[in-house]
């Protein structure tokens, strides 16, 4: 999704959606099932409600969090580590950083407030979530979404994909992430989203699954230009099915005008950062052992800046479905980008550096 981009209170909450320790480990309360996972949810608003009644959450608490399949699909997706997350809650539910809160809600970063505005209304809703599952666990959604997503894979690797993914549901911020073990969704974040971009961020989601499942098994990201090229080519199509939704009124309404403003402006820079990649690809090959990639320049905003860009012109270029059939090759995006740019002949598209170009040919 966007970033990592991407909730308080408590008295006596006994209602249907609070799960106690003792229940928690045998069976949650909260609705679940093969397509909607909710065991790790109960876990992260159990620590929740702990810390912000500023009680001591014990290890073995946040053990039963990190042992849940819903957290390791966030480990492994974003490279989070249970240290980050556990700061992450601690930061938004101790009474101990409410001075540190107020100075964010204070100040002029858009994005660090926006988080703390979700936070805020996680605790908030808490009492809810129920309610709020049970809107998202909605077979028919689900349905549209993999549909969706499936409507960007060539129908000849339909076949390769096998079982529906699992959406696990963890407090994790305005975000969802995915990888071949399915994938990770707020579903305060849900919430705030109308159908269409529910759906259309689902099918995001799903649509990551399905790519990494199609990868070759001999695919390795070690080359960093390789790494490069998977992150943006796996934004870039999945950018396609949701960013024209949530970059318009959707994500207006969801994310207010100035956070907007903010996510417009980062995809906007898909020339720069086209710009970045030539010279960082330049650098490399003057010195490919010392070469340190600096991932904030070639891949800000996690690939999704310069993917939407490429995937939007290759599209404009009536080349999106070539382009799909070479979707276990993610070297494809730079290829069939510049094979769009010479056939739209738009001098406002950033050229690819051509030694680059030959390495993703696989002439080197
Ligand atoms: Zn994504």
């Amino acid at each position: 999704m966007l970033r990592s981009l991407s909730c308080f209170f408590v008295i006596f909450w006994v209602s249907s959606c609070h799960v106690s320790s003792h229940k928690m480990q045998d069976e949650p309360l909260l609705p679940t099932s093969d397509l909607f996972d909710t065991a790790a949810l109960g876990r992260s608003i159990d620590l929740i409600n702990k810390l912000s009644l500023g009680q001591t959450v014990p290890d073995e608490s946040w053990n039963q969090l990190f042992d849940s399949k819903g957290f390791q699909v966030l480990e492994i997706a974003t490279g989070k580590s249970r240290y980050s997350y556990q700061s992450m809650l601690e930061f938004h539910y101790s009474k101990a950083k409410s001075n540190e809160r107020y100075l964010i809600r204070e100040g002029k970063d858009v994005i660090k407030k926006a988080e703390l505005s979700h936070f805020e209304y996680v605790i908030a809703n808490r009492k809810a979530c129920e309610g709020i599952i049970k809107n998202f666990v909605d077979e028919r959604l689900y349905e549209e979404a993999d549909q969706l997503a499936r409507s960007f894979i060539p129908k000849g690797m339909l076949s390769r994909l096998n079982s529906k993914p699992t959406v696990f549901f963890l407090v994790i911020g305005q975000n969802a992430y995915a990888n071949d073990l399915g994938v990770v969704a707020d579903p305060f974040f849900f919430e705030t989203l109308g159908r269409e971009a529910r759906v259309a961020v689902l099918a995001h989601e799903l649509h990551h699954v399905y790519f990494d499942t199609l990868l070759p098994k001999e695919f390795s990201r070690s080359h960093p230009f390789t790494s490069l090229a998977y992150n943006i080519q796996k934004e870039g199509i999945a950018d396609l099915i949701d960013k024209p939704n949530l970059l318009g009124r959707a994500g207006e309404r969801t994310f207010g005008e100035e956070l907007i403003k903010v996510y417009r402006d980062l995809f906007a820079q898909g020339p720069a950062v086209i710009e970045n990649i030539n010279s960082g690809y330049l650098q490399y090959q003057q010195d490919k052992v010392a070469f340190k990639p600096n991932w904030a320049e070639l891949r800000p905003v996690g690939g999704h800046a310069s993917g939407y860009y490429m995937a939007l012109a290759i599209r404009r270029a009536g080349l999106l479905n070539e382009w799909l059939l070479e979707l276990s090759n993610p070297h494809a995006i730079f290829l069939y980008y510049d094979k769009a740019r010479k056939k739209l002949n738009d001098p406002a598209l950033a050229p690819i550096h051509p030694a680059l170009l030959s390495f993703y040919a696989g002439a080197e």
